[in-house]
C-alpha cells in the first residue's frame, strides 16, 4: 500500500500540481525565442513567409507597429482578434476590422469590457515605454480580456511579448507577440479522473499482492518458523510444508529431511542408553556373581579361582571397552580431537593390534598378506583403533571357519588396508546405516554385545584423515572393511 502511495504522489505531483508551472515556463520560453526570430529578420524580403510560418507553428499572432500606432504587419492564428489590433484600434473582436457601426453587440460589448479597457492601459504604457527608450522588451501575462459573460473558460490567459527593433534602414518598430496559454484545467481534469481510476487499480493490485505474498510466502514461512520451534522442542512429527515455491518447497524439504534424521538419532540414542545400561548391567551382574562365588563357596580351590577370577577380568576389561568407546565417540562428537600424524609402519601396528586380541588371537585365525614394512603418514593411535573396532567386529561377526585376512597393499601414493571376514555379511539395506552412530542392525543369528559406535569411530577418524573407505559384503559370505592411508 506504501508502494501505491508513493507512486500515486509522484504522478499526482508531476501530472497535475507542477503541470501548470512547466506548461507557462515552456510556452514563456517559446515565446521569447520567436521574438527574437522574428527580431532578426524584420526587414528583410522574405520576412512576410517567415512570419506567418512562426506564427502557425507556435499558434501565436504577430504584430509589427510602426512608432505612430500603425500597424505594419499582421498575422494572427488563433482566430480570437489580436490583443494588439484591438488595443490600437485597427480591429476589433473576433479579428474583424475596426468596430463597424453594424457590429454585432456581443462584439460591441466585448470591445467596452471593462478588462478589455484595463487591458488597453498596460499595452499602451508599455508601448510607449518602449518607444521612449525606457525598456526594450517585456514579457507580459493577462487573464483573457476576451471572455463573453457567463464563459465557463475562466482563468484562460494570455501571454504577450513585446520589443522594439531598429532596423538596418534606420526604421523603427514595435514587434508584438501573443499567445494563448491554454487552461489546462480540462486537460488537469482528465489526468485527475483517469488517476482515480489508476488509484482504484493500484490499490486492488496492492492488495492482492500482499495476499498473494502472504499466502505463498510468508504464510508457509511461519508454518515452518512453528515447525521448527516444535522441532526443537523434541517434537518429531511435524511436517514442513513447502508453499509453491521452489525455495520453499527445498527448504520444507530439507527440514523435513533434517527432522527425519534427528529423530533417528534420538531413537538411536534411546536404544544406546537400553543398550548401554544393558551391557553395563550384564558384565556388574557376572562381576558381583563371581566374586561373591568366590567369597562364600570357593574358598581355597586355586583351580576354581582362577576360572572366576578369569571371568572377572573378561568381564572388567568388556566395560572397559566399552567406556571407552563411549568417551571416545563423545569426544569426537566434541571435536576436540585433532590429528597427531607420524611417519610408522602399518604392519607392524597391525601385528600388534592382533596380539591385543589375546587368548582370542589364539582361537581365530589371522591371516596377514603385506610386504615386510609398509609406511605411513598417519595418526598412529586413532589408526590403530580403526584396525581395532574392525577386526573386533570381524571376530563378532565372522563365519564358523574363525578365519580373518588382513591385506595391505602399497600403491603408488596410498596404501589399501582390507580386513577380511568370512561371516554372515551385510545386506545391502543395512550397508549405508551401519556406520551411523548407535546403529545396529538387527540380523544377526548370534547376540553380540557392541555398542553401535564402533564403525562411526571409524568412520570419524578416517574422515579426518581424508581417506577413502568403504565396505564390500555379501550375505552368508563375508564382508571387506577396505580403507586407504
Ligand atoms: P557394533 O558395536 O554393533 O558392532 P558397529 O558400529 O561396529 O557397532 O557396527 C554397526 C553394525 O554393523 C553392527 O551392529 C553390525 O550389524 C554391522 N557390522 C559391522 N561389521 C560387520 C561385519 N564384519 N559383518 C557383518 N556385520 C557387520
Amino acid at each position: 500500500m506504501i508502494y501505491a502511495a508513493v507512486i500515486l504522489a509522484a504522478l499526482w505531483l508531476l501530472q497535475i500540481v507542477f503541470l501548470d508551472n512547466y506548461y507557462k515556463s515552456m510556452k514563456q520560453s517559446r515565446l521569447l525565442k520567436a521574438g527574437q526570430l522574428v527580431t532578426a529578420k524584420l526587414g528583410q524580403d522574405d520576412f512576410e513567409s517567415f512570419a506567418e510560418n512562426l506564427a502557425f507553428e507556435n499558434n501565436m499572432s504577430i504584430e509589427v507597429l510602426s512608432i505612430d500606432e500603425q500597424s505594419i504587419y499582421s498575422i494572427d492564428t488563433m482566430g480570437r482578434g489580436s490583443i494588439i489590433g484591438v488595443v490600437f484600434g485597427h480591429q476589433y473582436y473576433s479579428g474583424l476590422p475596426a468596430v463597424p457601426p453594424n457590429a454585432p453587440d456581443e462584439g460591441k460589448d466585448a470591445v467596452k469590457s471593462p478588462s478589455i479597457i484595463q487591458m488597453k492601459t498596460t499595452v499602451q504604457r508599455y508601448y510607449q515605454q518602449l518607444i521612449n527608450g525606457e525598456i526594450t522588451s517585456f514579457t507580459h501575462v493577462f487573464s483573457s480580456p476576451f471572455q463573453k459573460s457567463g464563459d465557463k473558460s475562466n482563468g484562460s490567459e494570455m501571454l504577450l511579448w513585446g520589443s522594439i527593433v531598429n532596423t538596418a534602414q534606420g526604421d523603427r518598430y514595435v514587434i508584438f507577440l501573443n499567445a494563448n496559454l491554454d487552461p489546462l484545467r480540462s486537460t488537469t481534469d482528465i489526468l485527475k479522473s483517469q488517476l482515480l481510476y489508476i488509484i482504484l487499480f493500484l490499490i486492488l493490485t496492492a492488495f492482492g499482492m500482499s495476499w498473494f505474498i502472504s499466502r505463498r510466502l510468508a504464510r508457509p514461512i511461519t508454518d515452518i518458523t512453528e515447525s521448527a520451534k516444535r522441532l526443537a522442542e523434541g517434537d518429531y512429527t511435524p511436517n514442513f510444508q513447502g508453499g509453491g515455491f521452489e525455495e520453499i518447497d527445498h527448504l520444507a524439504e530439507t527440514l523435513n529431511y533434517a527432522a527425519a534424521g534427528l529423530s533417528r538419532v534420538e531413537g538411536l540414542r534411546r536404544e544406546l542408553v537400553a543398550n548401554v545400561s544393558h551391557d553395563l548391567r550384564t558384565p556388574l551382574t557376572m562381576i558381583k556373581a563371581y566374586a561373591e562365588m568366590m567369597r562364600d563357596l570357593t574358598g581355597d580351590n586355586k583351580v576354581k579361582r582362577e576360572e572366576q577370577l578369569t571371568v572377572i577380568i573378561t568381564e572388567t576389561d568388556r566395560l572397559s571397552a566399552l567406556v571407552s568407546d563411549l568417551l571416545d565417540i563423545s569426544r569426537i562428537e566434541e571435536g576436540a580431537q585433532t590429528l597427531q600424524c607420524t611417519e610408522y609402519d602399518l604392519v607392524a601396528q597391525v601385528q600388534e593390534t592382533i596380539t591385543q586380541f589375546g587368548p582370542l588371537s589364539q582361537e581365530y585365525s589371522f591371516i596377514v598378506n603385506a610386504p615386510d614394512k609398509v609406511i605411513v603418514n598417519a595418526d598412529r593411535d586413532k589408526v590403530g583403533q580403526v584396525i581395532h573396532n574392525i577386526m573386533t567386529n570381524a571376530i563378532n561377526y565372522s563365519g564358523d571357519d574363525k578365519k580373518i585376512t588382513v591385506n595391505i597393499t602399497p600403491n603408488d601414493e596410498k596404501t589399501l588396508v582390507e580386513i577380511i571376514d568370512n561371516g554372515e555379511g551385510i545386506p545391502p539395506e543395512e550397508i549405508e546405516r551401519i556406520w551411523e552412530r548407535y546403529y545396529r542392525a538387527r540380523f544377526h543369528k548370534r547376540p553380540t554385545t557392541g555398542t553401535g559406535l564402533g564403525l562411526s569411530i571409524v568412520k570419524s577418524v578416517l574422515t579426518m584423515h581424508g581417506a577413502r573407505f568403504g565396505v564390500k559384503s555379501t550375505v552368508g559370505q563375508g564382508s571387506n572393511f577396505w580403507f586407504e592411508l
